[in-house]
């Protein structure tokens, strides 16, 4: 097998049947075997019926694994990586915003470059509001500069790799998944190239705004352990502060003889040290949370169903 494609789908009962007929429009006499492996991510709507039914037609080769529940999309491309049978491997969303057509030029990249292991495409023209385009920008600008990794910041996780590639990403088993950074730490030749994200086919998408911070947070939590001494600065910069002010205090009383009046300076110290401790406490906690998460060492995903086709 030349190619799989991997696709994870959560409530796209009106796209799986439109992005299979593209995606065999698009590799037409292409001259080598390609297979889809969609995963049905606990979709609530009618995706696993018709994924059932791509799987019985098998008009090209289908595979189709099926959730026991909502597992995320990370979870999905893990287990369609698992799955996945190519010598390239294609990561593709279900919704038709990103074209098959484009894969069919990543493999002929890979093809032509044997220097290059893993294509990558970045949206060259957002559609997106200005105050989500900032925030994104901050993200990768945090993250940039917290962690070792150094992430593309346009750069989704529509790409194709080698064999080899897919297999370093499956060695990381974390539990809590981030890919765009996984990518970036696997490393390996990346070559990128624009796109531009068309329009949903049908349906919404899953990514409110809650949910874009949380993944951001868990990229950053993820991928790096500086706000860890962050706690440690701040704790030595109070320390230097309180010195500081001890040393006033007790010149104050002794050269020029004064009371100092205490009680507003006691609040807003309580008040500004137990709320610095507080932030603190909650940066570690986001990483002991981590830790138990994954010390329980739980799968990443339960498959209630696995339909493969004869080889
Ligand atoms: N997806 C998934 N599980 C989820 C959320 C999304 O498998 O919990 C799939 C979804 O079906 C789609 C892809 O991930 O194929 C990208 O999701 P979406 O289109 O909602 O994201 P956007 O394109 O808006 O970033
Ligand atoms: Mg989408």
């Amino acid at each position: 097998m030349k190619l799989s494609l991997v696709v994870p789908c959560y409530n796209e009962a009106g796209n799986v049947e439109l992005f299979q007929s593209a995606v065999m429009q698009a590799f037409d006499g292409c001259g080598y075997d390609y297979e889809i492996v969609y995963v049905d991510d606990g979709s609530k709507d009618a995706t696993l019926h018709n994924l059932k039914k791509l799987f019985a037609q098998q008009k090209c080769p289908v595979k189709v694994i099926s959730f026991s529940r909502n597992f995320g999309k990370e979870a999905g491309l893990f287990a369609g990586l698992h799955h996945a049978s190519g010598e390239y491997i294609s990561l593709i969303d279900a919704d038709l915003q990103q074209r098959p057509e484009i894969v069919r030029e990543m493999v002929q990249i890979l093809d032509e470059d044997d220097s290059c292991d893993v294509v990558a495409a970045y949206q060259d023209r957002r559609g997106e509001g200005k105050v989500l385009s900032l925030f994104k920008k901050s993200f990768y600008a945090i993250i940039n500069h917290l962690s070792d990794v150094t992430l593309h910041s346009d750069a989704s996780d529509f790409r194709t790799f080698r064999r080899s590639v897919a297999q370093s990403i499956l060695e990381l088993g974390e539990y809590h998944r981030f890919s765009k950074g996984i990518f970036a730490w696997v490393g390996y030749s990346t070559r990128y190239i624009p796109y531009t994200a068309c329009q949903r086919a049908s349906g919404t998408s899953k990514w409110s705004f809650r949910k874009l911070m949380n993944y951001a947070l868990e990229g950053i939590i993820g991928f790096s352990t500086r706000p860890l001494r962050l706690a440690a600065y701040l704790g030595c910069l109070t320390a230097a502060a309180a010195i500081i002010y001890l040393i006033i205090v007790v010149l104050q009383k002794l050269i020029v003889g004064i009371d100092i009046p205490g009680y507003a300076t006691v609040i807003v110290l309580i008040l500004l040290l137990g709320s610095m401790q507080l932030f603190c406490i909650g940066i570690i906690g986001e990483y002991v949370g981590k830790i138990f998460e994954q010390s329980k060492q739980r799968p990443i995903y339960l498959a209630k169903e696995i339909l493969t086709y004869e080889k």
